[in-house]
């Protein structure tokens, strides 16, 4: 393996912040490109609104990132860090352990600069192609801020950290196109306009924007009505001291007149719709002819969710995996990438990397998942990290920060919204010493 290597990163967010110090701390010439004016990705809250909210117009300007204003981590600082960088807390900045996403980007800010990130990151430069010719990629990149001009440069190793929060995934919903009021995904002042949001409002989903908005939204509307997958009569349904938010089967059809008529039989007439169904992956800028497709929001075929076999190490993607703890799987990836690129750790061949990814398509089906919850990793997320460890020759992470996803995980799946506020320091302390003892 020739070193340094070239390598280009593409995206400026948690996986390309930290992609980019693990590369050069493995001695390679790296080339981060950004396409917005900053560094953090989604933790830049971006109050513009979508041309299209709901990305159906192809030529819609879009924003990348999908924050809404008053969102706070829905986990600890202390599962938001990096192994040799603490997330603790600043002098006026905000000191809660489930931080506002303001904290999370200035952490973020402070990583790149310590780092000395940006001086490698080109900024307002939006990557558009990405071709592999012969044994290097070229890399044909767009600046805004010089006209939009174009231009294009030969590497030896891509590593894609373009995140996967961008482009709404919507939820099925008979009757849409009739539909005549609004619609919004989770995102920008559009939909934090809560006195825009009248009356009745209707939130797809069961995930953490629903977790959050729905409750947040009760306070202004008269009735918020939640469609989930889940029976309506679970008795884990249910959210203490919010008497006008109601969980119901999913949405059987919605009419013009604005009604809208749930499989359980109940029908309300409804001001707006918010779909919190997720997002999907999207890889505009990226040729292979086929060898890494996506197909029902699977990338793939992905070894170990990061290198595809026919391509590795030349081409990676950082930060695919979703429900787990983010920040550390991203950190143990992108350790894994930059070691692999300068010969220090050896993959498989391509061979056993295909029937690895193989075997694991077939467990997906043995469980009757379908293609979309590849990147889906829990409850496996923590054999994931011990295998990246494993391979980094890392030393075990500590056990009480094994189990506080696990403790988040419950406390979300239980609807207990309060506990973001009863982890305080005191908590923690407690938690810290008695690992100890
Ligand atoms: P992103 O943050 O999306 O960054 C990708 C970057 O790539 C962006 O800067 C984008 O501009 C750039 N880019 C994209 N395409 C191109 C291109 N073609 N050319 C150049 N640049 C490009 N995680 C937690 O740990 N805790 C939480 O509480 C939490 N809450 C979340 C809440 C919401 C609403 C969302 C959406 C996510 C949340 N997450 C949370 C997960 C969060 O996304 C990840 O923590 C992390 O920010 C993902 O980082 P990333 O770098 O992979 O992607």
């Amino acid at each position: 393996m020739p070193s340094p290597l070239k390598v280009a990163v593409i995206g400026a967010g948690v996986s390309g912040l930290v992609a980019a110090r693990e590369l050069q701390r493995e001695g390679h010439d790296v080339v981060v490109f950004e396409k917005s004016n900053h560094v953090g990705g989604t933790w830049f809250y971006d109050p513009k609104t979508e041309s299209d909210p709901l990305g159906i117009d192809p030529t819609r300007d879009p924003v990348h990132g999908s924050l809404y204003l008053s969102l706070r981590t829905n986990l600890p600082r202390q599962l938001m860090d990096f192994s040799d960088y603490p997330f603790a807390k600043r002098e006026s900045g905000d000191p809660r352990t489930f931080p506002g996403h303001e904290e999370v980007l200035r952490f973020l800010e402070d990583f790149a600069g310590e780092f000395g990130i940006r001086g490698l990151t080109r900024f307002e430069t939006e990557v558009v192609k990405v071709e592999r010719k012969g044994s290097e990629w070229t890399v044909e990149s767009r600046t805004s801020r010089l006209g939009d001009s174009v231009s294009r440069e030969e590497f030896d190793a891509v590593v894609v950290c373009s995140g996967h929060f961008s482009v709404p995934k919507l939820g099925e919903v008979p009757g849409i196109d009739t539909w005549r009021r609004p619609t919004f995904i989770p995102i920008t002042t559009e939909f934090l306009n809560l006195s825009r949001i009248r009356h009745v409002v209707i939130l797809i989903g069961l995930g953490p924007s629903s977790f959050d908005l729905s409750r947040e939204i009760s306070q202004v509307a008269k009735e918020v009505h939640v469609a989930t997958r889940l029976s309506s009569d679970s008795p884990s349904l249910k959210f203490e001291n919010y008497q006008n938010i109601t969980f119901h089967t999913t949405i059987k059809r919605v009419y013009e007149d604005g009604l809208v008529a749930f499989e359980d039989g109940f029908s309300v007439y409804a001001d707006a719709i918010i779909h919190c169904t997720g997002y999907k992956y999207d890889l505009p800028f990226l040729v292979t002819n086929g060898t890494v497709t996506v197909e029902d929001n699977r990338v793939g075929p992905l070894y170990k969710h990061v290198f595809p076999p026919a391509l590795a190490p030349w081409l990676s993607f950082i930060g695919l995996t979703s429900k787990d703890p983010v920040f550390h799987i991203i950190e143990l990836q992108c350790k894994w990438v930059a070691r692999v690129l300068s010969g220090k750790i050896m993959l498989p061949t391509e061979e056993e990397m295909m029937e690895s990814v193989k075997e694991y398509y077939q467990l997906m089906e043995k469980n009757g998942l379908p293609k979309h919850y590849t990147h889906f990793i829990y409850p496996l997320q923590g054999d994931y990290k011990h295998w990246l460890i494993e391979q980094l020759g890392l030393p075990a992470l500590k056990e009480w920060k094994e189990n506080m996803y696990e403790e988040c995980i419950k406390n979300l799946d239980q609807m207990n919204h309060s506990y973001r506020d009863q982890w305080d320091d005191i908590y923690w302390d407690n938690i810290i010493q008695s690992s100890q003892n």
